[in-house]
């Protein structure tokens, strides 16, 4: 399935001209497509896998082990080995934060 590179309608099989805006179909249409959708979904997946990692490491960890383990797309597979790192060091951070402001907020300086 190909894409229209100007305005993304999908476009019917062999059609020169997009139905929606009429701008000729290019070859390049389809990679230029597909690459615009990917990176958007590469940046969603990063943001959602870093704050994942961040407020909920059990979580992260968890999920970027499967995600190591499941993508076959080299670049899906880095956010993992991205995530999983900060999801362990989130996990000794955050008692220690929770500790801290527990220990500042009684008195114990
Ligand atoms: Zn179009």
């Amino acid at each position: 399935m190909s894409h229209c590179i100007k305005c993304g309608t999908v476009l019917p099989e062999g059609s020169a001209f997009c139905p929606s805006c009429g701008s000729p179909v290019g070859q390049m249409s389809q990679n230029q497509a597909h690459g615009l959708a990917d990176s958007k979904e590469k940046i969603t997946l990063a943001a959602f896998a870093i704050s994942l990692a961040v407020f909920m490491p059990p979580v992260g960890i968890i999920l970027a082990i499967i995600g190591t383990l499941k993508y076959m797309n080299p670049a899906y597979k880095k956010i993992c080995q991205i995530a999983l790192p900060t999801s362990v060091v989130c996990l000794f951070l955050l008692p220690i934060l929770c500790f801290c402001t527990i220990f500042y907020s009684l008195g114990f300086r």
